[in-house]
């Protein structure tokens, strides 16, 4: 892409409302735009990493065995009724009328219609285990939506659901599901902690929250020091072994780990004073297991293996993708600017020209931008006729990981600058090399 010929918005002036550096930062990048209360425009480069975001966590459900459909962002109030959700909700849920004065409403979460789809197809266990997932927009009416897309109104939200034939069965979903997470967000350079989290009037103690510990974080959290440096599994985990499922869930469940609502002073007070870890956290997910809390009341039943009917177990997991790249940005920025990781950047490189105009800068940059898209880099190229310092500030505000500084000096020697984001280590190398120093 040519910054000539792109949208992006650079806003010069730190916007006063932002009170956070990830609002800060989306703002000033040029990323997102705020239309209403909690409503938000995702401009192109927001969007482009939006995408990254929800590929990683696409690549990470498939991988795990869940499998992708699409519900709408308007549901029926009727079905709210059958699983008694639609008096419970409260204020959070937009109720909306259409023509006929027929009760609607803009989904806030899918359990109510992934079990109609459910209960409408689905007759034996020996079609389960199943997982269905989407990434759709839902609409909550927070009372107090702040922080840009940290906690806005409309939002992006990937929920997957399970069904299976017994308790056993559905641990060994929530385990799949507990581990694709885990791949989920490191992929994305998060260390996302599983804390314990509230079951609420359903009760049973399956329920994790992934937090990612930061200071603006709006959950009071507590944890064992070891999880900063536990290992995360790779991609060649076996989702169908569900003994080392298991044994990785425990293993990452094991050190303390809590929310402000879990919190057990008594089991807290036990570990050593040097490993406690007591912070605040943002929640990028949620898992939870609830048993036939939906499929009884809405009747979705299969046939076991003895003909008898049951209820199906069911749990549902949910990652906020727009949550997670403010989340990424308050774990990963500097005073000049974001620092994205390497999976969810919106470039992966940024193509300064220092003079366009020059020949020998024209030349050498139109060259590497041909080349490194051509080895299936995306480069955004600034061929831009702008000052050498408003060059700088916006490549190292939109935080794409390497930065390839075309001069005139440089380029009549054959030779460009390379600068890493992350480090600010930069190094010259001749124009030939680029391609595979960046492979
Ligand atoms: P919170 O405690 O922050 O209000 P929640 O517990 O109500 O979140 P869940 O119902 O568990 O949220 O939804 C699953 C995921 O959706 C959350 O873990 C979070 O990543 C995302 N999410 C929830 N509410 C919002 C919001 N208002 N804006 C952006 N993302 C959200
Ligand atoms: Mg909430
Ligand atoms: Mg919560
Ligand atoms: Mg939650």
């Amino acid at each position: 892409m040519r910054l000539s010929r792109y949208f992006l918005p650079i806003l010069k002036e730190t916007p006063k409302e932002a009170e956070i550096v990830s609002h800060r930062l989306m703002l000033r990048a040029g990323m997102i735009r705020q239309q209403a209360a909690g409503l938000y425009s995702f401009l192109p480069l927001g969007k482009r990493v939006l995408d990254k975001v929800t590929k990683i966590i696409r690549e990470e459900q498939d991988r795990s065995g869940a499998i992708e459909l699409l519900m709408p962002t308007i549901q029926s109030a009727d079905l709210w009724r059958e699983s008694g959700r639609y008096d419970d909700y409260g204020k959070e849920m937009l109720r909306i009328q259409d023509r006929h004065e027929r009760d609607l409403l803009f989904g806030p979460t899918n359990e109510e219609m992934v079990t109609d789809i459910f209960r409408s197809y689905v007759r034996s266990y020996k079609d389960l285990p199943l997982n269905l997932y989407h990434i759709q927009w839902k609409f909550r009416d927070e009372v107090r939506p702040r922080f840009g897309v940290m906690r806005s109104r409309e939002f992006l939200m990937k929920d997957a659901y399970s069904f299976d034939i017994d308790y056993e069965s559905s641990k060994t979903a929530y385990d799949r599901m507990f581990v694709a997470y885990l791949r989920t967000f490191a992929r994305m350079g998060l260390k996302a902690i599983p804390m314990r989290a509230d079951t609420g009037p359903i009760g049973g103690e399956l329920s994790h929250e992934f937090i990612i510990l930061a200071s603006t974080g709006e959950s009071e959290v507590f944890c064992h020091r070891d999880y900063l440096d536990m290992a995360v599994p790779g991609e060649g985990i076996d989702f169908n072994d569900a003994a080392s499922l298991a044994s990785i869930v425990q293993t990452w469940t094991m050190p303390y780990a809590a929310t402000e609502e879990m919190h057990d002073e008594s089991a807290w007070n036990a570990v050593a004073e040097g490993d406690r870890l007591a912070a605040r956290g943002i929640e990028v997910g949620h898992i939870f297991h609830f048993g036939t809390k939906y499929s009884e009341p809405m009747g979705a039943t299969v046939t076991g293996p003895d003909g008898k009917e049951v209820p199906v177990q069911m749990g549902s997991y949910g990652i906020g993708p727009s949550r997670l790249i403010a989340a990424i940005i308050e774990a990963s920025h500097d005073e000049n600017g974001i620092i994205w990781p390497k999976g969810v950047a919106p470039f992966d490189v940024g193509l300064v020209n220092m003079k366009p105009g020059d020949a020998d800068c024209d030349a050498v940059g139109d060259r590497l931008y041909a080349e490194l898209q051509a080895a299936g880099h995306d480069v955004l190229y600034d061929d831009e006729d702008t000052r050498a310092g408003a060059k700088f500030a916006t490549m190292d505000l939109i935080g794409l990981p390497v930065q390839v500084i075309v001069g005139p000096r440089g380029a009549k020697a054959g030779e460009v600058e390379i600068k890493h984001r992350a480090s600010g280590e930069r190094e010259t190398l001749p124009v030939g090399d680029i391609l595979a120093r960046l492979s």
